[in-house]
């Protein structure tokens, strides 16, 4: 039966007061191989607001030369009433945010800022596709758990190995899907990694919410191939650069915009 296109598939966008929040280092757990999941507390966290999964906050760091800078991270869970955020935090080579991250102790103090805004994903998609990298999962995870129950959702993760792929515990219908890097670092593997199992995915019938966050260069390559190749309606598709190789805090959010 024909839809109503005005009713249905309405995403929405959301603006929230921001304002700086210290919280405490509480809980610290491996995640796989190459991620560390951190917990915090803070009597500041008693009115944080988060509408969508993939919304960010900014994280307060100091540089080398003890100037201030920001990266941007998801709030994975947040629990107001116990005072409590996690953050999932991939490691890699080197940056303000992922030495912080690595070094971490319970007791270590963090200011954030946000999350600004919301960018609200109705519920009634018949399905979802959620792609992206170790940046990305805090995101893709959060949505999974969040879709209703017996949703169709498809996830693609890249990541290091076997060790590294991650658990959702989800009513969601989740089908999960992974590819390995196995040790290669060069984001155009990762591309063509990703490219080839989205290939070999057999999307579900009806209108589904395609959404993209990895490598700028490789979230772009995906877009390509779902909106041009696959023919994916462009509003119902997010694709976003969380982070660029080899250039220091240089997210791209709007790749679709
Ligand atoms: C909306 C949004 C939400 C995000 N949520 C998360 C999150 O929850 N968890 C998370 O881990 N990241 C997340 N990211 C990505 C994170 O902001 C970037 O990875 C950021 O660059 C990390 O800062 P840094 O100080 O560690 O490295 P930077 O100082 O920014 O970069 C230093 C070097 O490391 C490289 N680099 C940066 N990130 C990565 C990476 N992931 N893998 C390999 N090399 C990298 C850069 O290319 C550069 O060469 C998110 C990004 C956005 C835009």
């Amino acid at each position: 039966m024909p839809h109503n296109p005005i009713s249905r598939h309405q995403i929405a966008r959301l603006r929230h007061d921001t304002r700086r929040r210290t919280l405490t280092v509480a809980t610290i757990e491996a995640l796989g191989t190459r991620m560390r999941r951190i917990g915090f507390t803070s009597p500041e966290l008693h009115d944080f607001v988060s509408a969508s999964p993939d919304d960010h906050i900014k994280l307060f760091f100091e540089d080398a030369g003890g100037q201030s800078v920001m990266r941007d991270f998801t709030p994975r869970r947040f629990d107001t009433g116990a005072g409590t955020l996690t953050i999932d935090f991939a490691l890699h080579d080197t940056g303000p945010a992922t030495q912080w991250a690595a070094a971490a102790q319970v007791g270590d103090r963090l200011a954030i800022g946000g999350p600004r805004g919301s960018t609200v994903v109705p519920d009634d998609f018949d399905w979802y596709l959620l792609i992206g990298d170790e940046s990305a999962l805090p995101a893709i995870g959060r949505r999974v758990e969040e879709l209703r129950a017996g949703a169709p959702v498809i996830t693609l993760g890249l990541v290091n190995g076997a060790a590294d792929e991650q658990v959702f515990a989800t009513r969601a219908a989740w089908s999960g899907h992974w590819v390995h890097r196995n040790g290669a670092e060069d984001a155009a593997d990762g591309a063509a990694a990703l490219l080839g199992a989205l290939k070999a995915l057999a999307l579900p019938a009806g209108e589904g919410f395609v959404w993209i966050a990895a490598e700028t260069g490789v979230a772009k390559a995906l877009r390509a191939h779902v909106q041009g190749t696959l023919g994916h309606p462009r509003e119902w598709l997010k694709a976003s650069g969380y982070w660029t190789k080899g250039l220091a805090d240089a997210a791209d959010k709007s790749l679709d915009g």
